[in-house]
């Protein structure tokens, strides 16, 4: 299979080169050629799978042409080391927690695959891989600790200093070893146009072997499919037309829902749900993409104000502004409204939400209206103790922290301190 640049379907690369690059050097982002569809056979038995099963058989349909089955095997078993569950809130609606991996946020999964993909290339060749990741929190937890003392593989985190959670920060500042933490003054967007930057300079390029471990990153996306599919194995048999809400930053979620659908998986409808960053919801409403600087909200994974995936949602649809709206509904919620839901479930569903879960579930109670002739599904995309202030001030109770979190907490934070210029990330690495 190859893939090809969104922004020039003619220039055309290997599956080692789109996940090596990360970005095309048009600055598209990669997309497969095509999308098989998977047998009817396997949606229909897929609830008789394993969830390592069902993840072999989707990764295998995209790359199995491109990587030995035993490797692909090794690398999903890798992926797959804790369970999707999906667990009911209410009648029609239903949480996919995510948060189940190592940092506590569905990231985990796309940065478990990437490192064993990017692992399996390395071995090829003889220079060290620099990992570049730009991170409004969770992504870099994820990535420093799936690529931890991955031989041949050095990380590079940039944040936005003063605007990630403590705990999100301590999961990539007290690794050590090949993580690096950079604390750039200034916000997400800027730490992600500095890791474009790095990847548009020819001469960062000739001294260093550098890659992306972004949502832009092809190999982060296609393991998100997995858990699609096993939210659905987990809900058959199936009765009524199923709706996917997705609380959206970077839409790397969303993307690989619509490649499940592509792929076979009946998904009636999907909705975008964000916070006050509502690009892409009014996208589909005035068919205008306007991207702006982002806003700080207590969802802050998902403060993007030019969401990266957008351009492969688009290049899913061709453009048609159509087609892809009758797929995917948006809709936004203000901080308010995110407060007052994590307090409402909370308190009459016994159910703790994370500020970004709750933006999923107001996706679904305002698409559904009351009415329960469908059954909905909305990503819990983290742990609500990765967002401890936040949700104790929005149920007004204490909540406890799981183990695998305390564990970070209690380690010292490094992190190199920066000024928000391409020109000191340059001397920094080149350095
Ligand atoms: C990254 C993240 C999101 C946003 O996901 P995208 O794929 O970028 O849309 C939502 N919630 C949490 C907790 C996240 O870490």
């Amino acid at each position: 299979m190859y893939y090809y640049s969104t922004s020039n379907r003619n220039l055309r690369v290997s599956l080692r080169e789109a996940v090596v690059q990360g970005l095309a050097p048009d600055n598209g982002l990669f997309m497969p050629e095509h999308i098989p569809a998977l047998p009817k056979s396997f949606v229909d038995s897929l609830s008789k799978l394993s969830f390592q099963e069902i993840g072999f058989e989707v990764a295998n349909n995209i790359i199995g042409d491109d990587i030995p089955s035993t490797e692909l095997k090794r690398i999903v078993d890798h992926t797959i080391q804790f369970d999707a569950p999906l667990v009911a809130i209410e009648e029609n609606i239903f949480s996919l927690e995510l948060f189940h991996g190592p940092t506590l946020a569905f990231k985990d999964f796309g940065a478990r695959f990437l490192s064993g993909l990017l692992g399996y290339f390395a071995q090829q060749q003889s220079r060290e891989i620099t990992i570049l990741v730009a991170t409004s929190g969770d992504t870099g937890s994820a990535v420093a600790n799936g690529f931890f003392n991955v031989p041949g593989t050095k990380v590079i985190v940039l944040y936005p200093s003063g605007k990630v959670s403590e705990i999100q920060e301590k999961q990539f500042t007290t690794l050590g070893g090949n993580i690096t933490a950079l604390e750039i003054d200034g916000t997400f967007d800027d730490c992600q146009r500095l890791v474009k930057e790095a990847f548009m300079d020819e001469g960062l390029k000739k001294k260093l072997f550098l890659t992306s471990a972004n949502s832009i990153n092809i190999a982060r996306l296609l393991p998100q499919s997995f858990y699609y599919f096993r939210a659905y194995a987990q809900l058959i048999p199936v009765t009524k037309p199923v709706v996917f809400s997705v609380p959206s930053g970077n839409f790397g979620n969303l993307t690989a829902g619509l490649f499940a659908k592509r792929m076979g998986l009946p998904i009636h409808k999907f909705i975008a749900a964000t916070n006050s960053n509502d690009i892409v919801p009014q996208y589909l409403e005035t068919k205008v993409f306007s991207p702006k600087p982002s806003i700080a909200t207590i969802s802050n994974a998902m403060d993007v104000g030019n969401p990266s995936n957008f351009a492969r949602m688009l290049d899913i649809y061709d453009g048609n502004h159509q087609i892809l709206s009758q797929d995917i509904t948006g809709c936004r919620f203000s901080d308010q409204q995110t407060k007052e839901v994590m307090f409402d479930v909370f308190k009459n569903k016994h159910y703790l939400l994370d500020p970004h879960g709750a933006i999923g579930y107001l996706g679904l109670r305002e698409y559904f209206k009351g009415n329960t002739n469908q059954t909905g599904i909305f990503l819990e995309t983290a742990h609500p103790a990765k967002f401890k202030d936040v949700v104790q001030d929005a149920i007004g109770d204490v909540i406890a922290i799981p183990e695998k979190l305390q564990g970070f907490l209690t380690k010292k934070k490094t992190s190199i301190a920066m000024k928000n210029s391409f020109r000191a990330l340059k001397e920094f690495l080149l350095g």
